[in-house]
């Protein structure tokens, strides 16, 4: 008889689907048209009622299965009851079927601290970007992101009726990435990419310094990643406060599978224990190779601007 699978595959396999059913809900919040938008802070800082709704799925779920996990997530809602049609009790079973590494094979559920990010890239979902949006779920035990997996609801939307829409990209150390295809950026070009809607003179001259071939402006650290890992670029820069936990954890642990490397602007790993603080107030530095000639470049006057 076969042991039951290790907790860790059990959590990354239902966040899979947890995940699915987040994106549902993000694509049927936007066909609906009335998005209920807050604004959080004043400084391009949304929530739709979108990320209230998948927030309330994602936590909801996963706290049910999983009582004694730390689940911590961007927004701050009034504890309401959530309704049944919110809850996913699915798992993806390829996930199941793989060997857990021998170190995360006895985690315990009190162990684990799940980050959520209901729906990243909001500004840009507000604005029809739609395949900026990714839903983030990252997994993280001794401070590490072990694992993560990003969902990107919108992922084929210009390929037009008969491409499917959305796909769903899955991580754990040890294990390596799936749903994507790794691909390599375009060998001795500096491509950068960096924020769309939270610019600044630090972000840019930091950018500036690198002296890129090019700089893509996209929404979302998900999305970011996710142009990392596909080949579109080879450094997401973002010299500045305003990325939280929950917007990297999935994405590092997704990048770091694959042999890739985030970290703030100073070169200092992110943390994800539970008591830690939530911005990552040094901003971002992240590529999927050649991680020392960014590094190396940025100017320590940055540096000097961005308390960690
Ligand atoms: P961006 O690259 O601008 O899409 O930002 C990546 C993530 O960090 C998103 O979740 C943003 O909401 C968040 N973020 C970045 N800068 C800020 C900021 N100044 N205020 C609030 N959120 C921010
Ligand atoms: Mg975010
Ligand atoms: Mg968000």
């Amino acid at each position: 008889r076969m042991a039951s699978p290790a907790l860790l595959l059990r959590v990354v396999a239902s966040a899979y689907s947890v995940a699915e059913k987040a994106a549902t809900i993000v694509r049927n919040v936007m066909a609906a048209g009335d998005l209920g938008i807050v604004d959080k802070t004043g400084d391009n800082d949304l929530q739709t009622k979108a990320d209230r709704l998948v927030q309330m799925s994602i936590c909801a779920s996963l706290a049910q299965k999983f009582p004694k996990v730390t689940i911590i997530g961007e927004e701050e809602l009034s504890t309401d009851e959530v309704t049944e049609e919110l809850i996913e009790d699915g798992h993806c079973e390829e996930i199941l079927k793989k060997t857990c590494p021998a170190q995360y094979a006895g985690i315990k559920e009190e162990e684990l601290v799940i980050w959520v990010d209901p729906l990243d890239g909001t500004k840009e979902y507000t604005e029809g970007l739609l395949d900026h949006v990714t839903v983030l779920i990252g997994i993280a035990y001794e401070g590490k992101a072990i694992a993560g997996v990003i969902n990107q609801p919108y992922y084929n939307y210009e390929a037009g009726a008969g491409a499917v829409l959305g796909r769903t990209i899955w991580g754990v150390l040890g294990i390596g990435a799936f749903g994507f295809q790794l691909t390599e950026a375009p060998a001795g070009k500096h491509i950068i990419v960096t924020t769309r809607s939270h610019s600044s003179t630090l972000v840019n001259d930091c950018i500036s310094a690198l002296n890129p071939d090019s700089v893509i402006r996209v929404g979302g650290a998900g999305n970011k990643i996710i142009q990392l890992i596909e080949g579109k670029a080879s450094a997401y820069v973002f010299a500045s406060p305003g990325c939280k936990k929950w917007d990297t954890c999935a994405p590092e642990a997704i990048l770091h599978a694959v042999g890739g490397k985030i970290t703030d602007i100073h070169g200092n790993s992110f943390q994800y224990n539970k008591e830690v603080k939530h911005m990552n107030s040094a901003g971002v530095l992240a590529t999927l190779r050649n991680y020392d000639y960014y590094a190396s470049r940025i100017p320590n006057t940055v540096k000097q601007s961005l308390v960690p």
